[in-house]
């Protein structure tokens, strides 16, 4: 990194933000003006089918900082980032969500904190939904089961609001997993990492674009890609079923010992009870075995996390014009 001049590099997933892209850019766009560093503000619209396209390009045309990158379809939040993190240069790249909940005003702090030598500096929600909300739940639980099952530690609260260092970013575009938690890949990385606390704001217009099936994809990635522990439930599930198999063995023979064997019954209702059980688990454990396999199979494919259909920039030179850059572009995954 030069230590004198560092460039800022400032990537937004935004997938219909139509109702607040521009408040949003307005917001940092003044956080950035009072910057002393160069900077570029990377736009990754992933698929919007709302007018987020016609407002992006707008602010492209009059802010000479803003580079739209737009994907061929929605891809999904992680890949969106994923793209943006592809292809922002600068010494020092911050992510952040496009509607208001990551705070851009901390980012001069962020920025400081890796100029002073730490890689990844990782943003955490204090109190994160207040009350008793559903996502507040959800939440909890998947960072109390992820940091049980999973051998990388993963702080409870943190979201994709985070600056990278150079080297950082390096290191994570070398990851090229189809399945991407980019949380888990960044605390794997297990760079210098300073965890910066934050209150998060409401949403400060739309709605939340993570549905209850995006949701619960990303906690799969998180937990199949992160973790064997799965798989070793039902090893273990298995092992307790054989135990519990030479158990009723043992109690049988005792009939047959003791010569009581006429007073056994016909054990229609255990007989049933053992198969339903044994074949449950089998079921549990083939499941688990078939994600796994799923997942194996999703990732020698080496499909492109996302496929870029246009790159937008005003060059600085042509001041003023829109010089649209189209380009067809594969994520090099
Ligand atoms: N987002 C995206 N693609 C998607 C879903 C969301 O790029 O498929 C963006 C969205 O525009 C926002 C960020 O990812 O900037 C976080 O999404 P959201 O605020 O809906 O998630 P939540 O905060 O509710 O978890
Ligand atoms: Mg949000």
């Amino acid at each position: 990194m030069s230590d004198l001049m560092p460039t800022i590099a400032i990537v937004l997933p935004v997938y219909n933000e139509g109702e607040i892209i521009e408040r949003t850019h307005a917001r940092l766009r003044a956080v950035v003006d009072a910057l002393p560093y160069p900077c570029t503000i990377y736009y990754v619209d992933d698929g919007s089918t709302d007018d987020t396209p016609r407002r992006l390009a707008a602010l492209a045309e009059t802010d000479a900082r803003v580079e739209v990158i737009t994907l061929s379809r929605n891809f999904g939040h992680q890949a969106a980032l994923t793209a943006g993190l592809d292809l922002a240069d600068g010494d020092i790249v911050i992510t952040l969500d496009a509607d208001g909940q990551h705070p851009p005003e901390l980012i001069p702090q962020m920025i400081d904190l890796v100029r002073q030598g730490y890689d990844v500096v990782q943003t955490q929600r204090m109190d994160e939904y207040p009350g008793f909300s559903f996502k507040r739940w959800t939440s909890a639980a998947f960072y109390a089961l992820i940091n049980r099952i999973s051998g990388t530690h993963i702080a409870p609260g943190t979201a994709d609001f985070r600056a990278l260092s150079r080297r950082a970013v390096d290191a994570l575009r070398k990851m090229p997993e189809y399945h991407r938690f980019l949380r888990g890949m960044v605390a794997w990385m297990g760079f210098p990492t300073v965890i910066l606390p934050y209150h998060p704001a409401e949403r400060v217009g739309g709605k939340s674009k993570y549905s209850l099936r995006k949701m619960v994809k990303l906690a799969m990635d998180a937990i199949f890609s992160f973790s064997l522990v799965p798989l070793y439930i039902g090893v273990s599930l298995g092992g307790l079923m054989l135990l519990l198999a030479l158990a009723e063995m043992v109690y049988v023979l005792s009939f047959w010992v003791t010569g009581r064997q006429d007073s056994l019954a016909p054990g229609w209702s255990s007989l049933m009870f053992v198969i339903l059980i044994v074949g449950g688990m089998l079921m549990i454990v083939l499941g688990f075995i078939g994600v796994y396999v799923g997942y194996i199979f999703q990732e020698v494919k080496r499909r492109p996390v996302y496929l870029i259909r246009e790159r937008k920039r005003v060059s600085p030179r042509a001041s003023g014009t829109a010089q649209a850059q189209g380009e067809e572009e594969v994520g090099k995954r």
